[in-house]
């Protein structure tokens, strides 16, 4: 196996046994939308302040649409949320769910639901809603709409995905062990469906696969 460092440089190695457990916060869920690939548009959320006194749209509405608008509105930034669901998705946190919900209800950030983005340009966004196309006034674009595994490595070093979910095709359940000599761990065992494992059952998959390493 040959890897590259974040210094660029290359170490080879030599296992009989891999582990992938790459997750899949690289790749982002894509709107496919025209302007998508503006300066203006970001698929990660790091901080509020550069967007202070700025018109931002959110897209999403599960935790990280919430956070990020909860966040940003906090710092003084207008917030505009966008979500093809009819609310805030019912997974969201617990403590964060009432926050932003709240939020809506007295007006302090605005929520399209049923809605999603046509069109985005150098200072506007448009909508498709409920009540028909609208053309917000928009300075940045928070596109959080989820992440997916990099499908074409996990096959490139010989994972069988299933045709539907994208989830590894597994010899023994219990093992999470592929034919070749390849385990998967973390949320790629979920294929398409992220949202199944997260911190709290993936942290078991590395027992598994050292119980079933340590097997003569
Ligand atoms: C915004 C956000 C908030 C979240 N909040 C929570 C939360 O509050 N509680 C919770 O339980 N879960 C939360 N999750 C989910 C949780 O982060 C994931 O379920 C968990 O991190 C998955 O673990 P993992 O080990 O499978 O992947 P990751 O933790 O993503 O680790 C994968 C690692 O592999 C590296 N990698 C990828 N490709 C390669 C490659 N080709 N070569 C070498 N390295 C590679 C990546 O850089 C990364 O370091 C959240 C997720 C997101 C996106």
């Amino acid at each position: 196996m040959v890897a590259t460092d974040r210094q660029g440089h290359i170490h080879d190695y030599c296992a009989r046994k891999i582990i992938v457990s790459t997750g899949y916060y690289d790749l982002p869920n894509e709107m496919g939308v025209p302007g998508e690939d503006l300066p203006k548009v970001f698929h990660y959320y790091r901080e509020p302040h550069p967007y202070f006194d700025n018109d931002v749209i959110v897209v999403g509405g599960k935790n990280s649409a919430a956070e990020a608008a909860l966040d940003l509105w906090r710092h003084g930034a207008r917030v505009t949320m966008v979500y093809r669901g009819s609310q805030i998705h019912p997974n969201v946190k617990y403590w964060v769910r009432p926050d932003v919900e709240n939020r809506i209800k007295s007006g302090e950030i605005s929520a399209y639901f049923n809605s999603r983005v046509l069109d985005i340009g150098p200072d506007f966004v448009v909508l498709d809603t409920p009540r028909g196309s609208q053309r917000l006034r928009n300075d940045f674009v928070f596109a959080l709409t989820g992440y997916h595994p990099d499908y074409d490595f996990l096959t490139s070093v010989g994972i069988e995905l299933s045709a539907e979910q994208h989830r590894p095709v597994l010899r023994s359940r219990n093992a999470r062990e592929q034919y070749s000599g390849i385990y998967v761990a973390g949320v790629i065992v979920a294929g398409s469906r992220t949202s199944e494992i997260f911190i709290e059952n993936g942290r078991f998959h590395g027992k598994q696969i050292a119980a079933h390493l340590r097997e003569p």
